[in-house]
């Protein structure tokens, strides 16, 4: 199996040197030539293996050149008791039957990116021995709070690499900005930058884009590769939880073999809402994918109409993962849609850059709506849904997760659809605590007190432990005190880099 850019059939390559490439030179996307399919029997044996065994036998599907062995110990490297805090990895919680919530925050962060960002470095050193690469790897990440650290974790200590992080020192949660500059590993650098995220953002992209950086750091051996959800090698690892889900569904006794689930995803950069897609691609017996936004509703106004319109106000919102405006991962979806047709993706993303917007045929556009419902939930809605599901069923919802919920109830009252449905969750509660204290207590208890406190309240007032990442977090030692200005970005990449 090779794979091709959604910009350009001509250039066929392994799955390996996507993985270290990470995005087309063409600016498109790498995605698989063809999709696998996964058979009905097979599917039969997953509700008995464990969560390694199922990731195990999705992803080999799409990585040809990888041994099984290869793919076992990546496999056993990334998903274990030391990393995540549960022996299930992705447990599938049945609140009541017809609904679940698949918890994807486990990990050594608290938010489902660690499900990615713990096998990626993984597949990257497997990777660069089967392409003989022998180049250093430097990993070269912006954040805006969750990406950052999930990725910090993964690369720490992983020989050959280093990963450099941007965030915006005015831009992120205190418990985020602590997670980072606490971060032990002799390869890892954290720095805070002026400006906001889209500024950390726009000077990464410059540093991929500089030339004679490109060959300074070639002589040196060095390779730049980024973290991002561009990379296939980061959505790779997310279609393997949708087939874990619906084997946790059966044993769950909520649906029999082949029948079809319902999966809600709380979406941002269209990664996680993807690999579903894929899943379903592969024969995943899946019904709807319902896509939910906040109020960066741009996913929603164009699952509706059509039309993708990026001139747009950029609103923060108590789901700050979700707050994007150009989902890139879209970009994918619109190639397997229009049945690999680059030339209409490429213009589709020509019009983006140029215009602002696109607008899809009405052909494409029905295609779409067979399979994704989509919806957004505004402020309000997000928290008074948080109170409500834990006062009702003393279930604790973190922001994203409570739009994917609300979604879900949305879905359920317009259409009337009773197919069992699995609410992706992306976030431990603990993760974004002053929201959900404040969903549930009223505003007055947070007068006064810090973000770390609120950690503690929380787990006080609902019985929930901390996370074991989130527990004492204020107490580490600042390992990274590093800042600059934006226009000093490249200097720093240099000096850790060059020198
Ligand atoms: C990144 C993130 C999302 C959005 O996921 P996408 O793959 O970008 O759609 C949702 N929730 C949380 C907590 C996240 O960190």
């Amino acid at each position: 199996m090779k794979y091709v850019s959604t910009r350009n059939h001509e250039d066929k390559l392994t799955a390996a040197e996507v993985i270290i490439k990470g995005i087309a030179p063409d600016g498109g996307l790498y995605v698989p030539e063809i999709t696998p399919q996964f058979d009905l029997t097979m599917m039969g044996i997953l509700p008995s293996c464990t969560f390694q065994e199922r990731v195990a036998v999705i992803i080999e599907q799409f990585l040809p050149e990888f041994s099984e062995k290869e793919i076992d110990k990546a496999v056993a490297a990334a998903y274990n008791q030391k990393n995540f805090s549960v022996k299930e990895i992705a447990p599938v919680v049945l609140l009541e039957d017809g609904t679940a919530v698949l918890e994807l925050w486990h990990g050594p962060t608290a938010a489902f990116k660690d499900m990615a960002l713990q096998l990626l470095p993984q597949l990257l050193k497997l990777s660069m021995k089967k392409t003989k690469d022998k180049s250093k790897i430097a990993i070269l990440t912006a954040t805006s709070g969750d990406t950052g650290k999930a990725a910090l974790e993964g690369f720490k200590d992983v020989p050959g690499t280093k990963i450099i992080v941007f965030y915006p020192f005015d831009g992120v949660s205190a418990v985020q900005k602590q997670q980072m500059v606490t971060t032990e590993g002799k390869n890892t650098y954290v720095i805070g930058c002026s400006g906001n995220f889209d500024d950390a953002q726009t000077g990464v992209k410059n540093i991929f884009a500089d030339k004679e950086l490109a060959q300074e750091l070639l002589a040196k051996n060095i390779k730049l590769s980024s973290a991002n959800s561009i990379n296939w090698g980061r959505l790779l690892p997310q279609i393997a939880y949708y087939f874990s889900a619906y084997a946790e569904m059966q044993n769950h006794k909520q649906i029999g073999l082949s029948e079809k689930l319902n999966f809600v995803v709380p979406s941002g950069n269209f990664g996680n809402i993807l690999a579903g897609y894929y899943a379903k691609a592969m024969g995943l017996p899946i019904n709807k994918l319902i896509c939910a936004s906040n109020s960066n509703n741009v996913l929603a106004e164009f699952f509706t109409t059509g039309k993708y319109n990026r001139k747009r106000n950029f609103m923060k919102t108590v789901s700050p993962s979700m707050d994007i405006i150009v989902s890139s991962n879209l970009e994918r979806l619109l190639y397997l849609v229009s049945n690999g047709d680059s030339e209409r993706v490429s213009s589709w993303m020509n019009q983006l850059a140029t215009n602002g917007e696109y607008c899809i045929d009405s052909k494409t556009a029905a295609d779409i709506k067979e399979v994704f419902w989509a919806d957004w939930i505004n402020e309000e809605d997000t928290l008074r849904t948080i109170n409500k599901v834990y006062f009702e069923r003393g279930y604790l919802l973190d922001p994203h997760t409570a739009v994917a919920w609300r979604s879900l109830e949305r879905y359920r009252k317009q259409t009337g659809d009773v197919t069992p449905s699995v609410i992706v969750s992306t976030a431990s509660p603990f993760k974004f605590s002053a929201a959900v204290l404040g969903a549930i207590g009223g505003m007055d208890v947070l007068h006064d007190k810090d973000e770390f406190q609120m950690l503690d309240i929380l787990a006080k007032g609902t019985g929930w432990p901390i996370p074991q990442p989130l527990q004492g977090l204020d107490k580490r030692p600042v390992l990274h005190g590093s800042y600059c200005a934006r226009e000093e970005m490249k200097e720093i990449v240099n000096a850790i880099l060059l020198d």
